[in-house]
């Protein structure tokens, strides 16, 4: 087993992975920022090492402060959560070139995946599902491209192969538009990711977010822990997420957890990851991969008793997966709600001191949060201050102790989005499930 970690993150995550670190014996570094300093996982950490100021090109994104704090410390291993460095491939490379370990697939393995035409090859070769499109970039001649988008069939959308956070895309309606919209998304690519490839697939109209969890060792064992239904989001952003997936026929997940697994093992895909589909008329459709541990990780370990993060930890070390796929049982279901410090009106962030804190508790109730009473939210990072997970044997009571755990939770001072998650958890069509990615933007008049 690794003997100290370093966690390049901050907030709730970092807190989480601090958590796993200490069951299994792992020493811990924290890093921050200077107005950090009084995080939760700093405090709790067993070194803490200041590495630059509040703003994260400066701090969470400085490549060489977060490597030298591995020298100084005596850190074998970074943990990088999820955002700032987590999927950055330069990253993952230096860091094994200065002789530490990732935590997190082979660098070559996250460019692959950040290259979305490349990694819809990798998908279709494994088998797992992908969208209808032009299998590769888009070429520059107006009739190839016109017969393409009518093979397809409209309406298409045009993606940047190296885009990313919902950014890089753009919707066509008809073949008017198609000539323009390509050479201006691919205008749009080069300038904002320094490369102008674009290719195209089916827009589908009201899908759902669906996708699958997994956990591979690089060493010829992949398993699947399930999926997760993310369709609830705002600007591309999820709000609520529930493990399982609600109303899927049994016959088509099977298919795609299969899919999903060996994809992995014929990449040698290395820790946690998850594959990302849109679902639609109960057909998946392959959008990306992402080669960290997801926000949302932790309905998947309420409905299978896995912790992933140590599952992510033991893999770095060198061991093989501990579980085997026949050793994992699903069992009951677990939502999750992102609490963010927020105007309820306007979504725009709110930082600020809070005054007083009360986490919500009892069976089946999970708090992962770095805050507490007196705690400054600053105005620098992410605006998501916790995140609720309950557990109930049936979507029902997983859904109706989340009621209750929003209604006891309390969080005075700053502004949050409380009391949006506890109308939508009354809300008559989320009861039901299934909703489609549009579903809360329509809700709420956007
Ligand atoms: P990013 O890497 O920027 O998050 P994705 O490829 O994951 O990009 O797509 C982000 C979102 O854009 C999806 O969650 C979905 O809402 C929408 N989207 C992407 N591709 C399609 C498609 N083919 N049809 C409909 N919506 C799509």
């Amino acid at each position: 087993m690794l003997d100290k970690v370093l966690i390049a993150n901050r907030g709730e995550i970092a807190l989480r992975i601090l958590r796993a670190c200490k069951e299994l014996g792992i020493q811990t570094v924290a890093v921050h920022s200077k107005i950090d300093a009084e995080l939760k996982h700093v405090k709790l950490a067993d070194q803490a090492v200041c590495i630059g100021p509040n703003p994260s090109p400066q701090s969470y994104l400085n490549v060489p402060a977060i490597i030298s704090a591995m020298e100084v410390t005596g850190a074998q291993a970074v943990h990088p959560g999820y955002g700032f460095l987590a999927e950055n491939a330069d990253f993952a490379e230096q860091v094994e070139n200065s002789g530490f370990t990732f935590i997190g697939p082979k660098a070559e393995t996250i460019r692959t995946m950040g290259d979305k035409v490349a990694a819809i090859q990798a998908m279709k070769v494994a088998g797992v599902p992908t969208v209808p499109g032009s299998d590769g970039p888009l070429s520059e001649d107006a009739d190839e491209l016109r017969a393409t988008a009518l093979r397809i069939g409209y309406p298409v959308i045009v993606k940047a192969a190296a885009g990313g956070g919902g950014r890089g895309m753009r919707v066509v309606e008809d073949e008017e538009t198609l000539i323009n919209s390509v050479a201006i998304t691919k205008t749009e690519a080069a300038a904002a990711f320094g490369d102008g490839t674009v290719y195209m697939e089916k827009f589908l109209q009201n899908p759902r977010h669906v996708e699958v969890q997994v956990l591979s060792d690089g060493q010829g064992n992949a398993i699947h822990l399930g999926d997760r239904d993310c369709s609830l989001q705002r600007r591309h952003q999820k709000v609520i997420e529930e493990a399982p997936a609600p109303g899927i026929p049994e016959e088509a997940r099977q298919g795609v957890f299969d899919s999903c697994v060996k994809a992995c093992v014929q990449m040698n895909y290395r820790g946690a990851g998850t594959f990302e589909f849109l679902y639609e008329d109960g057909k998946y459709y392959f959008i990306e991969m992402n080669t960290r541990v997801q926000v949302e990780h932790p309905v998947s370990e309420m409905i299978t008793g896995v912790d992933i993060i140590k599952e992510q930890l033991t893999i770095a070390s060198g061991q093989p997966l501990s579980t085997k796929q026949e050793d994992i049982v699903f069992r009951g279901h677990s939502f999750e709600c992102r609490i963010n410090a927020e105007d309820p009106k306007t979504f725009l962030p709110q930082p600020g001191k809070i005054k007083t804190y009360h986490a919500p508790g009892g069976n089946g109730v999970r708090v992962d949060s770095h805050i507490y009473n007196g705690y400054s939210v600053p105005p620098n990072y992410d605006s998501m201050i916790g995140k609720i997970i309950t557990y109930g044997r049936d979507r029902n009571s997983a859904l109706s102790r989340m009621r209750n755990a929003l209604d006891e939770m309390v969080i005075d001072g700053i502004k949050t989005n409380i009391d949006l998650h506890a109308d939508l958890v009354r809300d008559e069509e989320f009861k039901k499930g299934g909703v489609n990615i549009h579903y809360l933007e329509k809700k709420l008049g956007l």
